[in-house]
Order: C-alpha cells, then structure tokens, then sequence
C-alpha cells in the first residue's frame, strides 16, 4: 500500500513530530559534480564539512570549483571576502573515510548505483559511533531501498540538490518508508540553512523532479533524432516559449549524459513505462564518452567550461 503523502506542516508524520537533530559537522562522500556544491553551501551556512572522495584528482578539483565559484560571488557583489573565507575554511578535503565519523549528519553523493550507496552507507555505520543521520543525494533511487543497508532506517532519508548547487534552490526531500519525522525535519532546518526551499515528497520512482525532468529530456533526445529541429531549437523551445530557464537537451549536458542515462535505464525498469527508453543518441553519446559540460561535449560543444556553447549535434 503506498503511504499517504507528506502535505508539510500538516502532513501526518511531521505534525506529531518536531524534534530536529543539531547538526554541526556535515561530511560529504563523493566530490563530483553534486558533492562539491553541497559541500560549499554546507560550509556557508556555518556547518564544519568534511568532503570526501576516493579520487584524489576530483577532490582537489572539487576544491578549485568551489573557490572559483566563490570568486564570481564576490565578482558579482553577492559574497564577501569574510564569506569566502569562512566558506573554505569550514570544508576539510580527504581522501580517507574514517574522517566523515565525526558527522552528525553524512550527505552521499557517490554515482547513481545502489550497491555503492549502500557499501557506504554500511561503512559508515561502522566507522562512526554517531547516531547520524545519512541522507543520499539519489536522483532515483528508491531510499526505502538504500535503508535497507542500515541498523537505523529510520535516519536515512534523501536530500535531493540541483546543479549547480549553490545556484539552484530547490532541496527535494525524500522520504522513505522508515523515514522518521525527526529526521525530515532535521534535514528541513538544514535545507533551510543552507537557503533552499525543500518540498517533501514521497519515496516513488523519480520522485517528483526527476521523472518529469528526465521524461521532457528523453523526448527531446528523440525529436533531435528524428530531425524535428536542431539542439538549440528545442532547447528555444522551451526557453523562449515555457519560459524555462534552460532547455532540456543544454540541461541534460550540465547533468551529465551518463547520469541521466543511468537515471533513464532505472526509471524505464521502475515504472515500466516506454517514455524513459534511453534514446539511441543518448547511449552513443554516452559511449564515445561525450558526457556534456564535464567532458567538453555532448549536445554542445563546451569550450574551457564556458556556457557560451557552440552547437555539435544539430540533427
Ligand atoms: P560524479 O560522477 O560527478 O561524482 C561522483 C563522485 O563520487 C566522483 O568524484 C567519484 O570519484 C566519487 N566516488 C566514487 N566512488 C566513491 C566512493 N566509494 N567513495 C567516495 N567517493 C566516491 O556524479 P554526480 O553527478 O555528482 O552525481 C552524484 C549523485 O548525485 C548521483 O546519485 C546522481 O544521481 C545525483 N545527482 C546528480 C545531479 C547532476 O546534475 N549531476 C543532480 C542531482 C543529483
């Protein structure tokens, strides 16, 4: 039977409930194109962070993203010199894991494979004495699934940022089957803190963002196929006509072609539905290893990162 869904201060679960864990130090596990950001407004909104990577190379790269992003804050008036500082100093980069076991609250943000998740998870537990709360920035997966792996279900739940995190305000709350209303509101104070607007969704395929996203996605991916228009026009489609601030193909290389594949592969198996069969171009672009922003191609061509992309793919 599907539970009731969460309506907010009114939902069921949270109205009996308002008992937020304090949270001072928050790791981050996974310093890829999502861990970094959340690592960054973690450490704006005065949290100690530890981010984690197992790749030496992407957490130093990580690191570099973040203090060019607080640069182009400053640049823009946005942040001062006082939170850039404060900013770098609150995160502490490492390569080793046991680190994360002073976190009272750990944010994955790992790629998008269950098993992973849940070796982490796991691991965790038994590194850390701390009855933490783990939250998993899944695009998709089930968190009901992911807390299977865990002593205390109760605590794990799904944060869900949007790239690039320090620009995006919407925090998707997930809440899993054993998600306690301690827990969503725990992570609701910390959404808040680090300024995002949670919504509080129910633990179903794709949640509420994803599976409308991913769905507008693959049928642009197809009518580029199909030769209906060229990337820049279905992307103007929807920008200059639905006022979306971005189309959905240009969208797709910010998220990174292998994520919404993966997203895409997952959802078509969930749900059952011929709206998310992964397109054709998506996996040969996938294949050649143009990832969009992250490789320097995918519906676009990405000079030196810079969002002023030249068409590649036009049919
Ligand atoms: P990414 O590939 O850019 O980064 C993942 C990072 O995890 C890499 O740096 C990798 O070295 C690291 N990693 C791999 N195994 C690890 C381990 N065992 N321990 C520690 N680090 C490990 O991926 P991403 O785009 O940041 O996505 C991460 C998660 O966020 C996925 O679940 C994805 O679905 C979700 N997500 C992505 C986006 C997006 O726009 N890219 C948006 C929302 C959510």
């Amino acid at each position: 039977m599907r539970a009731a869904p969460h309506t907010g201060e009114s939902g069921n679960r949270l109205k009996a409930v308002s008992n937020p864990q304090t949270i001072q130090t928050v790791a981050v596990v996974g310093a890829g194109t999502m861990g970094h950001g959340i690592a960054q407004v973690a450490a704006a909104a005065g949290y100690r962070v530890i981010l984690h990577d197992v790749d030496r190379d992407t957490l130093a790269q990580g690191i570099r993203t973040i203090e060019r992003n607080l640069a182009r804050g400053i640049q823009l008036g946005k942040l001062t010199e006082a939170d850039r500082e404060q900013t770098l100093d609150y995160i502490h980069g490492t390569t080793h894991l046991e680190k994360i076991s002073k976190a009272e609250l750990i944010i994955e943000a790992v790629p998008e494979k269950l098993e992973l998740k849940q070796a982490i998870l796991r691991e965790a537990e038994s590194l850390s004495d701390q009855h933490f709360v783990f939250a998993s920035n899944t695009s998709s997966l089930s968190i009901s699934e992911i807390a299977k792996a865990s002593e205390r279900p109760e605590k794990v739940v799904g944060m869900h940022f949007f790239n690039p995190v320090h620009l995006m305000r919407l925090l998707e709350i997930v809440v899993g089957k054993a998600t306690s209303g301690d827990t969503v509101e725990t992570v609701r104070d910390v959404g808040r803190r680090m300024r995002k607007e949670p919504i509080i969704v129910n633990d179903v395929p794709g949640f509420a963002s994803s599976r409308l996203g991913v769905a507008l996605g693959l049928e642009a991916m197809r009518m580029l196929e199909q030769g209906v228009a060229s990337a820049s026009d279905i992307d103007k489609a929807m920008e200059l006509g639905y006022n979306h601030p971005m189309g959905p193909l240009k969208l797709t290389d910010l998220v990174g072609l292998d994520v919404r594949l993966n997203i895409a592969e997952y959802l078509h198996r969930a749900l059952g539905s011929e709206t998310f069969r992964p397109p054709e171009v998506l996996r040969r672009l996938v294949h050649e290893g143009k990832l969009g922003k992250k490789s320097g191609e995918g519906f676009y061509s990405w000079k030196d990162g810079n969002e002023d992309a030249r068409l590649a793919h036009s049919s």
